[in-house]
């Protein structure tokens, strides 16, 4: 299993760090846990092509979760023979509306896909691709989950939470998924869960939202919906994570110096590997030992 990290910024643009996404590669499958803005172009940079992600999971609604998920459709579609299977969806209640609202006969792309299911130009490309006419729309299977659901792939399997973040007006799940190689967590943006610490107990690898430097922000709508680096260091620790990577990370936390500071404020409540995330870090799954030698 490999965990690559494709987005690793929030919803403000950066040119350093896109929105949230990451990739894992299990066994046959690609598997993508959201995609944001610019996780497209990072798996792209990552060595990947739209036609080999088999899933995508999506944790919550928010555009800067899911606004490359029309490219990725599109793109995957676009580039696909009649060899590629369909991309498996799953996400909260919406995905399929939005799906339909994307690509569906009365979609914002339907002009589209008329014009590149019907005009020559478009069909011939197509057949020289090895597709065979006629050629059919984009049909993605979207599944709806809801928290504590299980889905099984080819030798990993999938666990779903319920994590607090801006309910009722999108449902957010956690992620958590388990194969022979190794576990991995995924809290989506949330606040301090312990029903997600429960999800993740034990696990390899847990990437966490950690949106901003405790104290900096006050309220109930910031201290319950978001988490920040002291709540995300307790969560680590309550699930027992062999390594925390810290994500969606707001550009306060990126001026020089201060992550130094809030690791080790994190490492006093957290003894397991704390990794700021980087976009197209590859994460090992039981933290990093260093070299014997210098080069
Ligand atoms: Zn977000």
């Amino acid at each position: 299993m490999k965990i690559t990290l494709l987005g690793t910024g929030t919803p403000v643009p950066s040119g350093r760090r896109m929105s949230a996404g990451y990739m894992l590669e299990v066994g046959e499958d690609l598997i993508l846990f959201d995609h944001g803005p610019g996780c497209f172009q990072r798996l792209l940079e990552a060595g990947k092509w739209p036609t080999q992600v088999s899933h995508l999971f999506l944790s919550h609604l928010h555009y800067d979760h899911c606004l490359d998920y029309v490219r990725l459709l599109l793109t995957r579609w676009d580039q696909s023979d009649d060899n590629v299977p369909e991309l498996s969806v799953f996400g909260p209640a919406g995905t399929a509306a939005m799906t339909e609202r994307l690509i569906g006969p009365e979609g914002a792309f339907t002009l589209d896909l008329e014009a590149r299911t019907r005009h020559e130009l478009s069909t011939q490309t197509y057949q020289l691709r090895g597709g065979v006419m006629p050629r059919e729309r984009p049909a993605p299977a979207v599944s709806e989950v809801s928290s504590g659901e299980a889905i099984a792939g080819t030798g990993w399997q999938v666990r779903s939470v319920a994590v607090p973040h801006v309910q009722p007006y999108l449902e957010c799940l956690g992620y958590r998924l388990d194969s022979d190689d190794g576990s991995f967590a995924f809290s989506g943006d949330c606040g301090p869960s312990n029903a997600f610490a429960r999800l993740a107990e034990g696990v390899d690898v847990m990437v966490h939202m950690c949106h901003y430097i405790s104290g900096t922000v006050t309220g109930a709508a910031w201290e319950e919906s978001v988490a920040g680096h002291l709540e995300v260091a307790r969560i680590a620790a309550e699930a027992g994570a062999g390594t925390l990577v810290a994500s969606h990370i707001a550009s306060q936390m990126d001026a020089p110096g201060i992550k130094e500071r809030l690791t080790a404020e994190m490492a006093a409540i957290y003894d397991g590997n704390i990794i700021w995330g980087e976009d197209l870090m590859t994460i090992p799954l039981a933290g990093s030992t260093p070299a014997a030698h210098i080069g």
